[in-house]
């Protein structure tokens, strides 16, 4: 058996007038990320995550901010192109980890809607899919409530 293991970090800064997506998930709430695409916080770090393990570039290599083709795209888009070069390179998804920093919205509530919508992402059982929401006790750029910081770990084996 071969394993690979990556990890993925990303951080958005939240505006006024855009929707909230985290994990491919739409969630109610008053601002939303800026970003070059959707701003999905989530996806791109486990974008990130995945890609590291396959060894097959990061998530601003594949998707660059200045590509058009990219501007207000949905993440769900970049992350399906994302898993095809890992199933390319060789590679299924065993797990998924992550983390979603934050001090609004609470992520518990949506937990099981972001597990079900990264476990389809990914295609692995949502067993295989953690999520966890946590605050940074009002400190730094997430306590302040400017932005979403999220991590993830993936891990791959060879199909
Ligand atoms: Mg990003």
């Amino acid at each position: 058996m071969s394993f690979r293991i990556g990890i993925g970090f990303d951080v958005h800064r939240f505006v006024e007038g855009r929707p909230l997506y985290l994990g491919g998930v739409e969630i109610p709430h008053e601002r939303g990320l800026l970003g070059h695409s959707d701003a999905d916080v989530l996806l791109h770090a486990v974008i990130d995550a995945a890609l590291g393990a396959a060894g097959v570039g990061d998530i601003g290599e594949l998707f660059p901010d200045s590509d058009p083709r990219y501007k207000g795209v949905r993440s769900t888009l970049l992350f399906d192109e994302a898993m095809r070069r890992l199933r390319d390179a060789g590679w299924r998804v065993v797990n998924c980890d992550a983390v979603i920093v934050c001090e609004e919205p609470k992520i518990l509530p949506h937990r099981a809607a972001i597990r079900a919508s990264l476990a389809g992402l990914l295609g692995v059982p949502e067993d295989a899919v953690m999520v966890k929401g946590k605050t940074s006790e009002k400190l730094g750029f997430t306590g302040r409530g400017e932005g979403v910081a999220a991590q993830a770990a993936v891990l791959l084996e060879r199909r």
